[in-house]
């Protein structure tokens, strides 16, 4: 029997109602002939309370706790969804992550998936169970302790088992009907993509479209697994319905510029007045590497009397550990800088498409279109395929939209 995931994100598992709605689209998958895995979220905002809880209780926390706690939203849902099947005749049993077993690292908190023992499940589906629900977001650890994934793992958890199970398709069922060229609560206009190119989502992905997590997007296009994103509101899921995640050789429409990413959460710090010479940025940012402080962007000024400044952001929430680490790299005599300045209102916005390979001139209408909004630039990073700038955070929103306009993205000429 053919094998189909099925993943459903958590406003589409928010209440018992919408439950109710899940638990009817994966019967009717199960009625179309196919074996299904349900991958479920927590309910809608759920992780959020559960790592508020972790972080009142101790700031520096010991990730592993975090992971106990913060993993327990997708246990409720993976039992109700699977009573809700089994109260509508359908042979459904929940699995956590531990059950299966989801193998990872344990790096937790961020945890990678190593391996999915199959045996498990294809043993219940050989006698006769329909649908597997299984927690997204948690695995187990080596050292057999719970993980995490990292926020939006769920996805990942999806892609993972499409792979494993070799499903026919890895379907995710969100709160928006499809890939947009922007975040459409940002920019009403946005336009739904038809299809998008693994390496063009996995830009926006990791450059804050939250609609699937990098790291299912980086599985996908490794595997060559096709992911549908679409809607779990909307009526029918027809053949035409959602976004496809594919390769870029199935895609005929060509745009220099294909999508608008931002990223609400980023704090910029900068090291003021640091010795210029081999070792410091080693020294600075292997102590962020060690406290677990996911560094992104990072300028160097030009250095004057020997002396320089070095800028870098990371997530907001991850400043008061990279402060923490800073000042304990000061403290050991190994780097001396002067001051440690740190801005947490800033954000990132990003322009992103594969026709940047070849096409000259969007850093230019970039920048033009954020100076004609009076939008200052406060760092810039570039790749083959997308620029990033970081701008103060109450011009995000205007920084988005204005580049909608400037890429002419909502009719997509
Ligand atoms: P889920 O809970 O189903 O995993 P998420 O909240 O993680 O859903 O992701 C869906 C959200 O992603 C949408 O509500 C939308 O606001 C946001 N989003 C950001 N960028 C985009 C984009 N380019 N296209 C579609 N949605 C986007
Ligand atoms: N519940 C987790 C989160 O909110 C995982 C997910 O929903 O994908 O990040
Ligand atoms: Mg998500």
């Amino acid at each position: 029997m053919p094998c189909l995931v099925m993943k459903f994100g958590g406003t589409s598992v928010a209440d018992l109602d919408r439950m109710e709605r899940v638990a009817q689209r994966i019967g009717g998958a199960v009625a179309d002939g196919h074996e299904v895995i349900a991958i479920v979220s927590a309910r809608a905002g759920k992780t959020d309370e559960l790592a508020d809880l972790v972080v009142r209780t101790s700031p520096f926390y010991d990730a592993r706790e975090y992971d106990a706690v913060t993993s327990a939203g997708e246990n409720v849902t993976s039992g109700l969804v699977a009573l809700m099947l089994q109260k509508k005749g359908i042979p459904a049993r929940s699995w956590l992550g531990w059950q299966v077993p989801v193998e990872t690292t344990d790096a937790h908190s961020a945890a990678r998936i190593s391996g999915i023992g199959t045996s498990n499940i294809r043993s219940r589906f050989n006698s006769g169970m329909k649908a597997a629900v299984v927690a997204g977001f948690q695995g187990v650890s080596p050292e057999n302790r719970v993980t995490t994934l990292g926020r939006g793992g769920s996805d990942t958890t999806a892609v993972a088992f499409a792979i494993a199970f070799e499903a026919v398709r890895c379907d995710i069922y969100t709160d928006v009907d499809g890939i947009y060229t922007a975040d459409p609560r940002i920019v009403g206009g946005a336009r739904r993509l038809e299809r998008i190119s693994y390496e063009e989502m996995l830009e926006l992905a990791s450059l804050g479209a939250k609609v699937l997590q990098t790291r299912s997007v980086e599985l996908a296009m490794q595997h060559r697994m096709p992911i549908r994103v679409l809607s779990s509101f909307g009526n029918e899921a027809g053949p035409t319905s959602g976004t496809i995640v594919c390769d870029e050789g199935e895609i005929m429409e060509r745009n220099v510029v294909n999508g608008i990413a931002c990223s609400r959460d980023e704090a910029k710090l900068t090291i003021v007045s640091v010795a210029d010479r081999p070792g410091i940025a080693a020294a600075v940012f292997g102590s962020l590497a060690e406290a677990g402080v996911n560094v992104d962007m990072i300028v160097q000024n030009i250095s004057e009397e020997g002396r320089t400044d070095i800028t870098f952001s990371c997530p907001t929430d991850q400043a008061d550990f990279a402060e923490k680490a800073l000042a304990g790299v000061k403290e050991s005599g190994d780097v001396n800088y002067r001051a440690l300045v740190t801005d947490r209102d800033v954000a990132k916005v990003s322009v992103v498409g594969i026709g940047m390979r070849s096409y000259a001139g969007v850093a230019g209408r970039m920048f033009a279109a954020l100076a004609a909004e009076g939008v200052n630039i406060k760092v810039i990073a570039t790749s083959e395929i997308k620029i990033s700038v970081l701008v103060d955070r109450k011009y995000m929103e205007l920084a988005v939209r204005s580049l909608h306009d400037a890429f002419d993205l909502e009719t997509g000429t």
